[in-house]
């Protein structure tokens, strides 16, 4: 039965995009050395290519006369509900949908959508590993895979502004702008409430959180479901459309700005004329229009580095404001990893990854890649604009016992802004 499923679900998938795609792989294998997983690892079934094998067998099997042929003469066996067991472990549990594969793949191949297909079909089969559904169910009934109900939302939003002395407007009626953190910085990383509100009022912006849109992670994007992609994302749409606002700014979340900010215009109605940024976009432009100024060279404890997060910097864009700040705190003790930017390696922490237990082994083996690159440039402070790449790296801190400072790119702004 999920066998049929899960093939039904890639015969519906693959489209003509999606086959010339599957047609055109050669099995070169470079784009197992941009799999930072694999890389870590050396195991070959976490090979980007390996991922998707089972839509391309699915594919040729169905469609093509080898496919067909190979099955007949017993040369290929069909999809059986093993492989299925085997592959849901590999596409969860070792793939954070860096989509870096996709940039040294030599015949332009998308992996990375393509590996979210092979989700879907997984999804639609009940095939999620059991603590990234339990966090979706979580995110469907409550509204928040962390907990955080309407209750908490007003207690945790009326704590921040006591505690650190900040405005944080909820529900306010001629905002220009909604504001939506995920739950990750509600729960985990509080203060990053207050930084941003303290950034924002200083900037002048007009801005409001929603009562009803308050929560920006996307837990069915991370599964593969588009009816819970969608539905979640249309909860936050609601909201811009009940509050009139022009512009919608996503907080510290890598995934729920990828979502939003490209996938929602494929899969769904997004309110005409709204404008989704990153919170990263929105503080550079800040600087660039004097809206706020930032005090100098207020980060000299040793070498101060960023760590590009793969859906904000590589997919998202905001790869200049991060370091247009970091040049003005930091100054000569801003130091570049090797590689960054568009090429950075991902911190092993995101598409979910962090919130499957059984995948901790991986997850702790692809962050020694980051260990590596943060040695070779000596750094001891690591910046970044991503709530889950640094619930990652604290985890890691932790785990791996390193003296490290993590710290969220709002949270420096905000701490050197000047009066
Ligand atoms: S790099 Fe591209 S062509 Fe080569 S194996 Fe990977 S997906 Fe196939
Ligand atoms: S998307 Fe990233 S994690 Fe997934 S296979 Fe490609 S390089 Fe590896």
């Amino acid at each position: 039965m999920q066998t049929q499923i899960v093939m039904d679900t890639f015969v519906k998938e693959t489209g003509g995009y999606a086959a010339s795609q599957l047609e055109a792989c050669t099995r070169c294998g470079i784009c197992a050395e941009a799999c930072h997983f694999y890389q870590a690892t050396g195991n070959p079934e976490f090979a980007p290519v390996w991922k998707i094998e089972l839509l391309k067998r699915a594919y040729e099997q169905r469609f093509t006369f080898s496919g067909k042929i190979k099955l007949a003469l017993g040369i290929e066996k069909p999809i059986n509900d093993q492989d299925l067991k085997d592959f849901s472990k590999i596409v969860y549990e070792a793939c954070t949908m860096c989509n870096k594969c996709s940039m040294v793949c030599p015949m332009g191949i998308q992996l990375g959508p393509l590996i979210h297909e092979v989700r879907t079909a997984f999804s639609n089969a009940g095939l999620v590993p059991d603590d990234l559904m339990a966090a979706v169910n979580k995110q469907v009934e409550e509204g928040s895979p962390l907990g955080v109900t309407d209750d908490v939302f007003a207690d945790r939003i009326e704590w921040v502004a006591d505690e650190w002395e900040v405005e944080v407007p909820v529900d306010k009626k001629d905002a220009d702008t909604l504001v939506v953190f995920s739950s990750i910085e509600i729960m985990k990383f509080p203060e990053n409430i207050a930084a941003i509100a303290k950034i924002l009022n200083t900037a002048g912006e007009n801005w409001t959180l929603s009562s009803k849109g308050r929560e920006v992670v996307n837990f069915g994007f991370y599964e593969g479901s588009l009816d819970r992609t969608k539905a979640f994302m249309q909860k936050l749409f609601d909201a811009v459309k009940e509050l009139g606002v022009k512009k919608l700014v996503v907080t510290e979340c890598g995934h729920a700005y990828d979502a939003l900010r490209w996938t929602s215009y494929n899969i769904m109605e997004v309110p005409v004329g709204l404008e989704i940024t990153h919170i990263a976009g929105l503080i550079g432009e800040y600087v660039a229009k004097g809206r706020i100024k930032l005090k100098a060279n207020v980060l000299q404890d040793g070498v101060v580095t960023f760590h590009d997060a793969c859906k904000i910097q590589r997919r998202g864009g905001h790869i200049q404001e991060p370091r247009t700040v970091l040049n003005i705190l930091a100054g000569d003790s801003f130091h570049e990893m090797s590689p960054s930017k568009e090429e950075s390696v991902c911190c092993g922490g995101g598409g979910g990854v962090i919130a499957i237990k059984s995948a901790d082994p991986v997850r702790y083996a692809a962050f020694g890649l980051k260990i590596g690159q943060m040695n070779k440039i000596g750094a001891k402070t690591v910046v970044m604009a991503c709530s889950n790449c640094r619930l990652q790296f604290t985890d890691c801190v932790q785990h791996f016992n390193l003296d490290w400072k993590v710290a969220g790119l709002s949270q420096i702004v905000a701490d050197a802004l000047e009066e």
